[in-house]
């Protein structure tokens, strides 16, 4: 009997050997197949990115980083956002998903919600919890992204075995790009604790390798002086050091080089000053270097995909503005960063075994007041007056001054309860606001949504704002400000328009699969998504409305 038993516990060891090592082979036969693929998938969004920062510092830039890219891989010169508004959480959403706001829902930042009837936050979601924080600031998930990226199409096509994550020291710059299948997506939380964090909705607990990253002392390590790479009386590319146009930070009487962060932490935030400056893209390249080995990124066939986003260059640029001598030593900086993380790459995946795309999410436009200085029409908007002149006539045309339920974003949201209840067609107060707005000062366009959902644009401002325009969440009244006229302090700048300084920014393609070359053909921001899936051989994103970029693939 006893021996029976030893016969069939050696019988059945043997068949599920069997079985094992022929599951193993079909394993190694499915990776064998996919060696036409990169290993590694890696997207970099720069943050308030404009496309000529690529040539006014081209100079200055080393061999490894941004001209590495242009040298070897492709360069979209005139790539633009063909979308209003040009805000971050829109840009990473298009970027990944290869469509606009009008399918993806991802309308601005932040946005009056008409069914909630409060502004909700783009990534915001409550019904998570923060992983790796006291604070409440991992409360996040891309729940409100509709449609999905090519990172889960990705996920899908692998049977889940491809991995994705997302870094960002914005949270909407990691969760967005990363979409609704990623394994993790990490941002940064700054005020007192200065760590790296996530949310229920991708984990219960951090990985051993975020805790580690978290334990060091990295980014206390950057609590130093900032001065400039490099002689700043060699940075000519940029305005003098010393102007009216600078925002600063709090404790320091004057917007100039060097800032010494240990000094003005507690004054700014504590870690949170870290992303206001050039070192913020440091620490994200450091986190991002142990996100490789950590998660083992790239070590197979299976194609995985790293979505990276660089903040700091935007919050730099808002504070600064475009012509400052901070921002290019940021861009100095983040091309240093990049050549430490492709020389990483080439290290651990391989040279050639990997594919870059790197664009930004938006522009910014010049400093208004600096414009102003130099004779470009310019300016600020007032919208307090604004906002009693129009009170003013909403009360003597219907008789009510509460109609408007909220005003953000460059779009009014009517009560449309109270509209039924004073018997106001919708239609004839929406064409009202329209003539009435289009009389301000400083107002360039005005639409209704009954002309965006109604009409068809194939060109112009009114095409943009389609393309943004999301039936359900967007507002009753949309308003376009006059060319490089923005609601902002007069020092430091900001984004959102349709314009070219908003809309024109880097596309560049580089590694496994990319062709050397160049173009001026119009491409658009939600081509980048299908291009990679083309490659990839796997489904668009399910919303996607671009074309794939043929000419940059070999
Ligand atoms: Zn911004």
């Amino acid at each position: 009997m006893k021996r029976h038993l030893t016969l069939l516990v050696l019988l059945a060891i043997t068949i599920s050997c069997k079985a094992q090592h022929e599951i193993t082979e079909i394993e190694t036969q499915y990776e064998h197949d996919l060696t036409s693929r990169p290993k590694l998938v890696v997207g970099i969004v720069v943050d308030q990115m404009r496309y000529d920062y690529l040539t006014r510092f081209y100079n200055r830039f080393r061999e490894g980083g941004f001209k590495r890219m242009i040298n070897e891989g492709f360069n979209c010169k005139n790539n633009h956002f063909n979308y209003i508004p040009t805000k971050t959480g829109p840009g990473h959403a298009s970027v990944y998903t290869g469509t606009t706001p009008k399918y993806h829902g991802i309308i601005a930042n932040d946005w009056y919600d008409k069914d909630a009837k409060q502004m909700v936050y783009c990534a915001g979601d409550d019904s998570v919890e923060s992983v790796g924080t006291i604070s409440s600031s991992g409360k996040m998930s891309p729940q409100r992204m509709l449609t999905t990226s090519f990172a889960d199409e990705n996920r899908l096509f692998t049977q889940m075995r491809g991995k994705t994550i997302g870094i960002s020291m914005k949270d909407r710059g990691a969760i967005l790009p990363a979409g609704h299948t990623a394994n993790g997506a990490y941002w940064f939380h700054g005020k007192n604790e200065g760590k790296w964090i996530s949310s229920t909705f991708y984990m219960n607990d951090l990985p051993q390798w975020v805790k580690d990253f978290n334990n060091s002392n990295v980014a206390q390590s950057y609590f130093k002086v900032w001065n400039t790479l490099y002689d700043i009386n060699t940075y000519v590319e940029s305005g003098s050091d010393l102007n009216n146009f600078e925002g600063g930070f709090k404790g320091k009487e004057t917007a100039t080089f060097p800032y010494d962060l240990a000094a003005l932490k507690d004054s700014n935030g504590g870690f949170d000053i870290l992303k206001a400056t050039a070192y913020g893209n440091d620490l994200t390249t450091d986190f991002a270097l142990a996100a490789i080995d950590g998660e083992q990124l790239g070590k197979d066939n299976i194609t995985d995909v790293l979505a990276l986003s660089y903040s700091s260059t935007d919050y730099v640029g808002h504070n600064f503005g475009v012509n400052s001598k901070e921002v290019q030593d940021t861009y100095l900086r983040l091309d240093k960063d990049l050549e430490r993380l492709f020389n990483h790459l080439d290290a651990t995946v391989g040279k050639g075994e990997y594919t870059v795309f790197l664009t930004a999410d938006h522009g910014a436009v010049d400093v208004p007041s600096y414009l102003q200085s130099v004779k470009i029409p310019a300016g600020y908007l007032n919208n307090s007056k604004t906002k009693a002149d129009f009170n003013e006539f909403m009360t003597a045309t219907f008789g009510a001054s509460d109609l408007v339920e909220n005003v953000s974003n460059d779009q009014i949201f009517l009560n449309r309860e109270k509209l039924k209840t004073l018997d106001l067609d919708l239609d004839d107060v929406q064409e009202a606001i329209v003539d009435e707005l289009i009389t301000y000062e400083n107002v360039y366009k005005v639409y209704s949504s009954k002309t965006m959902s109604t009409m068809s644009f194939d060109s112009g401002v009114e095409q943009l704002l389609q393309k943004g325009y999301n039936q359900r969440r967007s507002g009753d009244i949309l308003v376009v400000p006059n060319p490089a006229h923005i609601s902002y302090s007069k020092t430091g700048s900001t984004h959102g328009s349709g314009l070219n300084y908003d809309t024109h920014v880097p596309l560049l393609f580089f590694g496994k699969g990319i062709k050397h070359g160049e173009t001026f053909q119009k491409t658009v921001i939600p081509d980048i998504a299908p291009t990679i899936s083309a490659f990839l051989g796997i489904s668009f994103p399910n919303g996607a409305t671009g074309q794939p970029l043929g000419f940059v693939l070999d």
